[in-house]
């Protein structure tokens, strides 16, 4: 009997052959496919539910994921720590954006 919560052997060795095409690196592995200031596709993962990366997929999406990781936290799914270190994770990719525009431009925390 097949382990992992397969009914079968024959199971688990079909899904595990199509898990190596379709795993990260594998030829029918989905990517966000923006197109990239080097000019070549973005392979970053899409974001559930979206075909962009979370880099590429615009403020709606960016938030999205900020307010799922929130009710996450709440759930006990992630620990408030995890949660800050995302935070300060947004706020220095936030203060280095605002540094492109004006490099003279304070540390101000939001
Ligand atoms: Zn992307």
């Amino acid at each position: 009997m097949a382990s992992g919560g397969f009914y079968s052997d024959e199971q688990e060795a079909n899904f595990r052959a199509a898990n190596v095409l379709h795993r990260r690196g594998g030829p029918l592995e989905v990517v966000c496919g923006a197109r990239t200031r080097t000019g070549g596709a973005c392979q970053g993962k899409p974001l559930a539910g979206s075909r962009r990366c979370i880099k590429h997929c615009g403020p709606h999406a960016a938030r999205a994921v900020r307010n799922r990781q929130l009710d996450d936290m709440r759930r006990g799914k992630i620990t408030p720590a995890e949660f800050a270190a995302h935070e300060a994770r947004r706020a220095m990719n936030r203060l280095r954006d605002n540094w492109k525009s004006n490099p003279w431009l304070a540390c101000q925390a939001k």
